[in-house]
């Protein structure tokens, strides 16, 4: 994508403005060589969801018909007597096996692919060091909230699956809430934003808009990629507004305002609470499944596996190949309650910046590794964000109805 993006002919202040022509204009500074890469490197993202989905279906179904999962009980069961350590070192040998299982996928879509169009910046080494630090998080992390929940089905053998979500969602927030102090840190390195040409502009717009931040964050992500992004992340007291430094690197001051005023936009709109409500019915739904195909899938298969049943920690790769199928068929719906709290953003962050050219230009450095122009279906289906015709088109209408504020008197 080019590097500066110029405001088009088009796209400036006149009385014949016209939103839809000021759109197509920016859409044509997108170099056609450039347009066909992205293009290809989403559509392949695609088919990535499918293929995840069928390799990790594949590695579930042999650790169970190969009794790999009770042999991997078994081995557990002869270190201690204990039951939630018998589950911790379950969990230990079941992530290893996956993750050496699925390491060529991962290699693939996580370097291979990555470097292939230019996105990823670390060499193998350094990578493979993420994948591991990744493994042991997984290892630490899921061992606890695995631990819990078994010993939640074997003490309330009839309303687990209700305890379950429960005990899950408040996991799930404490994780949010410890990510930027503890996880995010594991990976990068995260400093103060001290130049105030940046700072001041946002935190006045902050400040206008009841944001009690003296803050900004920057994080060095040109470590692993070459994508430009921001976000806000934390839950309570960690919550905090972060700017990658490949955006600081490379947009312009009206495009880093609109990117703030998006990001402040999921801070006041509360998105981070209210993804986290969605996520609970969601998780709820999840267990419910899970008790009733789980039972089912038990009931048939369950001798063949050597699985004694849903208090046996060798039930875990049935566990997950139901829950993989559970999220692949609501991937249309957790993608459209993302995108919806993203246009939310996106109206906020263009009402408060009023930076509808910044908001064209971020959408287009954005559209380095997100189709521009999809069909609305596709759209439906596999964006989690608004396309990027679709974010520039907002911010020129949202132009056409302001357009005295670009012109001189
Ligand atoms: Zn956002």
């Amino acid at each position: 994508m080019p590097s500066v993006v110029q405001v088009p002919l088009e796209a400036q202040p006149s009385d014949h403005f016209d939103a839809v022509a000021a759109t197509n204009a920016y859409l044509a500074q997108i170099p056609a060589e450039a347009r066909a890469r992205s293009d290809a490197y989403f559509e392949g993202g695609y088919w990535l969801t499918l293929w995840d989905f069928l390799y990790g279906a594949v590695v579930a179904l042999l650790l169970l018909q190969l009794r790999w999962s009770a042999g991997m009980r078994n081995v557990a069961e002869t270190i201690t007597r204990f039951k939630p350590v018998q589950t911790f070192i379950y969990w230990t040998e079941y992530s290893i096996v996956t993750a050496i299982l699925g390491f060529p996928l991962a290699v693939y879509e996580g370097y291979s692919r990555e470097h292939k169009y230019g996105l990823a910046t670390q060499t193998f080494g350094p990578w493979l060091g993420d994948q591991l630090k990744g493994q042991l998080i997984g290892i630490i992390l899921g061992g606890i909230i695995v631990t819990l929940l078994f010993g939640v089905v074997r003490r309330l053998p009839n309303t687990w699956w209700i305890w379950g979500a429960v005990v899950t969602i408040l996991f799930a927030a404490f994780t949010v809430m410890i990510s930027p102090v503890y996880i995010s840190p594991l990976f990068n390195t995260s400093k103060l934003l001290d130049d105030p040409r940046i700072t001041g502009p946002i935190l006045s717009m902050a400040h206008a808009n009841g944001i009690a931040v003296d803050k900004v964050y920057e994080i060095d992500a040109s470590k692993q990629s070459t994508r430009m992004s921001a976000n806000v992340s934390g839950l309570g007291s960690t919550m905090r507004i972060t700017l990658n430094d490949n955006l600081l690197k490379r947009a312009s001051p009206e495009e880093v305002q609109f990117v703030m005023g998006h990001e402040m936009g999921h801070y006041v709109l509360n998105h981070i609470a209210k993804d986290m409500l969605f996520l609970s019915v969601v998780i709820v739904l999840l267990f419910g499944f899970l008790r009733w195909a789980g039972g089912w899938s038990l009931a048939r298969w369950g001798d063949r596996w050597q699985v004694r049943g849903i208090t046996d920690t060798a039930v875990v790769p049935l566990a997950a190949l139901l829950g993989s199928i559970f999220f692949f068929v609501l991937t249309p719906i957790l993608n459209t309650d993302t995108r919806t709290s993203e246009y939310e953003a996106d109206m906020y962050g263009l009402n408060t910046s009023r930076q509808p050219d910044g908001m064209a230009q971020a959408a287009i450095h954005l559209g380095e590794y997100r189709k521009m122009n999809p069909g609305p279906m596709e759209e439906f289906i596999f964006f989690d964000h608004p396309s990027g015709r679709n974010r520039i088109f907002a911010g020129m209408r949202w132009k056409a109805e302001n357009l005295k504020l670009f012109t001189k008197p």
